[in-house]
């Protein structure tokens, strides 16, 4: 077999297009490098010609698609001195924080919201030692009451506010332009604070040759931190679409929402914090911003774990709920190919998980008799 040298994380991967040194100390758990799954049941169920993926950022190494980020903004920060970070957060982006941070030996202090994260994350968070903050309050309170510590104790923040976590996670466009030959036509993102649909963005406008003019447009969200150098290698960009759920949807109501509520608690947030970048995607791109009610977004993660074998989480699923629908009526027409994001490991939210497979569960003696009864009773 041909040797091929160790996967090292995104950094070292992509380290000509991502702000580091070359003598830059990189904190990295091998994050990235993450499967783009082509589903084969449920397009054939639906009857419709469309190629869809799903880019599953769960397997990432704390189980999202934060990692991709954090190893960004965890390494920047060690360079710059800091000793400790922070950051406010609906579970995912505590449990990579913690993670990064104790591997390389400084503080996270992480804010979350009272009784609204799955267990999965607080026990990441807690496991990897990291300083957490329950606060009588949600995830916006948390952001807001961040940027005020910040500005007075010695800690990075490493919300998606930080710009290199959006460079960071720019490398998923790239890892399914490599995989695909080109960009897909649609990309579907849930959307929370839209941190991560504007860095989708920015990596298919760094990789695309007709983007001429907006390259700069695109890298004006990343402040100034993009390296980019004009290596263009595809001809076209996908449209942009974002969904959320539909009790926490800012981006369908137009305005900010102060009582997000959501059994996806990844995009339970009313205050997104890439509010301009992401109307600008959804307008260069093409693309739009649509919601999915709770039962929906349950539905179609119990689909993909049935028909396809793939377990996400929650708000995970909003993006597939939301392009099955638009693939059913028609507003992504058939011959597309469709990328969607599933950002989170189904393993993150065991309760959600069992509280809807009620039934899966058989108990009986132990037995030969009700063993053999109960699989010539359940056969497919
Ligand atoms: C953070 C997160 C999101 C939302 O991403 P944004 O960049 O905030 O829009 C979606 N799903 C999961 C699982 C997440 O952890």
């Amino acid at each position: 077999m041909p040797f091929r040298p160790r996967y090292t994380g995104l950094i070292d991967k992509y380290r000509d297009r991502l702000p580091v040194h070359d003598d830059t100390r990189i904190i990295s758990l091998g994050e990235g490098n993450t499967p783009l799954i082509r589903l084969n049941n449920i397009p054939r169920e639906i009857g419709k010609e469309v190629d869809i993926y799903v880019k599953y950022e769960g397997l990432n190494p704390t189980g999202s698609f934060k990692d991709r980020g954090m190893t960004m903004a965890v390494t920047k920060a060690v360079e710059e001195g800091s000793r400790a970070v922070i950051c406010a957060s609906t579970g995912n982006t505590s449990a990579a924080a913690a993670a990064y941070a104790a591997r390389a030996g400084i503080t996270a202090f992480v804010l979350i919201p009272e009784g609204k994260i799955a267990m999965g994350k607080l026990a990441q968070a807690m496991m990897h030692g990291s300083v957490v903050l329950q606060i009588r309050g949600n995830f916006d309170a948390g952001m807001r009451l961040v940027k005020e510590v910040a500005a007075e104790a010695p800690v990075t923040i490493v919300n998606s506010i930080n710009p290199y976590r959006l460079q960071g996670q720019k490398t998923a466009a790239f890892e399914i332009i490599e995989e695909l030959g080109r960009a897909p036509d649609y990309h579907c993102l849930p959307v929370g604070n839209a941190g991560n649909i504007t860095a989708h963005w920015i990596g298919y406008c760094e990789y695309s040759a007709a983007s001429g003019d907006h390259v700069t447009e695109a890298c004006s969200f990343c402040k100034g931190h993009c390296t980019y150098a004009g290596g263009a290698i595809v001809g076209n960009r996908p449209k942009m679409v974002g969904y959320q759920a539909a009790g926490s949807a800012p981006f369908m109501r137009g305005h900010m929402v102060d009582d997000p509520d959501t059994v996806a608690t990844a995009i339970r947030i009313g205050h997104p914090q890439s509010w301009d970048q992401a109307w600008k995607v959804r307008e260069e791109s093409g693309g739009w911003f649509d919601e999915c009610s709770d039962e929906e977004i349950l539905a179609a993660q119990k689909l993909l774990a049935r028909k396809e074998g793939v377990f996400c989480e929650p708000a995970s699923a909003a993006s597939l709920a939301g392009a099955l629908r638009d693939i059913k009526s028609g507003k992504i027409p058939e011959g597309s190919s469709v990328v969607c994001t599933l950002t989170g490991n189904g393993l993150k939210d065991p309760d959600t998980a069992i509280a809807q497979s009620q039934g899966g569960v058989v108990t009986i003696d132990a037995a030969l008799e009700p063993v053999k009864a109960a699989i010539l009773g359940n056969m497919k």
